[in-house]
């Protein structure tokens, strides 16, 4: 295989927001989609698992090495910015935080964004689990993705070929996200003020104060999964040093040192009360990587 920057065993907890994990026996941080078809190949050819990371906010990896094809969009950082009468083009590669655009968001005083400020995500991320907010959706503004196959072909979908829904999309352990353009409109509101609204918001019903990787249940259509947790006994609820939020019950957070068995246990835990209690299946919004 040519050279594509790497690291061997590396720090897993440190590659994901709740900080918890063991290590990777070797992650990869490609620059370019020929790259990203080599590692696909590879992984094809040896059988192995191919990972995506991004900034890790809706990840938790298991304890002990881990030797899948973990790749890395750190090195994919690029974006440019298109304006078309009122509207504006963002097109950034899949590593561009969501940091980023809320720059370029402020600058230009742009809607569409508003409502996702404060996710911590990357594009590719967000676009992979169409993460969303106060009744908004990364979908509702893509244009178009550029996207790797798991045949290693180039394709560029647009918005109205992309069969999105609550927190799915079609890239979801099928290839790689390499690149994704949004548009968004010049805005005679205040953005700035309705960012900073949302940011608040966030600040006062969420822990940001501790690690966490964010919601770990998706909402069943019944009732808010948080709600259910509540009503269940298990705000709050502890084991080891991982806990269900007292702020937020459907958020785990890390209390200090805390263990990948301590976190299935709790979700696993839940996941056992709500079906015996509610007759409910929670289904798992962040992906556990063991
Ligand atoms: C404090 C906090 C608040 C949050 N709030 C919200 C919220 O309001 N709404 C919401 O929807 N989510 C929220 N989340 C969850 C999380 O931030 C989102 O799911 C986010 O989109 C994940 O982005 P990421 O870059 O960290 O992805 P990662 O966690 O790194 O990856 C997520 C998935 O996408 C895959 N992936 C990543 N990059 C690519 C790529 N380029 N190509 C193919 N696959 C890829 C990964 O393999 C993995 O399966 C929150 C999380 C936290 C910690």
């Amino acid at each position: 295989m040519r050279y594509i920057k790497n690291e061997q065993f590396v720090d897993l907890s440190k590659m994901c927001t709740i900080r918890i994990g063991g290590k990777a026996k070797k992650v990869y941080f490609p620059d370019s989609p020929e790259q990203i078809k080599i590692l696909l190949q590879e992984a094809s050819e040896k059988n192995k698992k191919f990972f995506p990371v991004g900034i890790g906010s809706n990840t938790v990896f298991s304890d002990g090495v881990l030797d899948y094809i973990f790749v890395s969009t750190k090195e994919l950082k690029k974006y440019s910015v298109k304006t078309e009468k009122d509207f504006f083009y963002i097109e950034a590669e899949a590593g561009v935080s969501f940091k980023t655009i809320l720059g370029i968001v402020k600058k230009y005083n742009l809607e569409g964004f508003e409502n996702l400020s404060g996710i911590p995500a990357t594009i590719g991320g967000a676009t992979v689990m169409n993460a969303g907010a106060f009744g908004t959706e990364i979908s509702d503004i893509i244009e178009e993705v550029h996207w790797i196959d798991t045949k290693c072909r180039y394709r560029v979908l647009k918005r109205d070929e992309i069969d999105f829904s609550y927190r799915r999309s079609p890239f979801q352990k099928n290839g790689f996200v390499y690149k994704v353009v949004i548009r968004l409109k010049k805005s005679g509101k205040d953005i700035p003020s309705i960012i900073k609204k949302h940011l608040e918001e966030r600040n006062r019903k969420q822990p940001l104060e501790y690690p966490t990787s964010g919601s770990t249940f998706k909402n069943p259509s019944e009732y808010p999964a948080g709600y259910l947790l509540e009503k269940a006994g298990l705000k709050g609820y502890r084991i080891g040093n991982v806990a269900f939020s007292e702020k937020h019950a459907n958020f785990l957070i890390n209390i200090g040192g805390g263990r990948f068995k301590e976190l299935k246990e709790l979700v696993e835990t839940a996941e056992r009360k709500i079906g015996v209690l509610y007759r409910i299946k929670l289904e798992r919004e962040i992906e556990i990587v063991e």
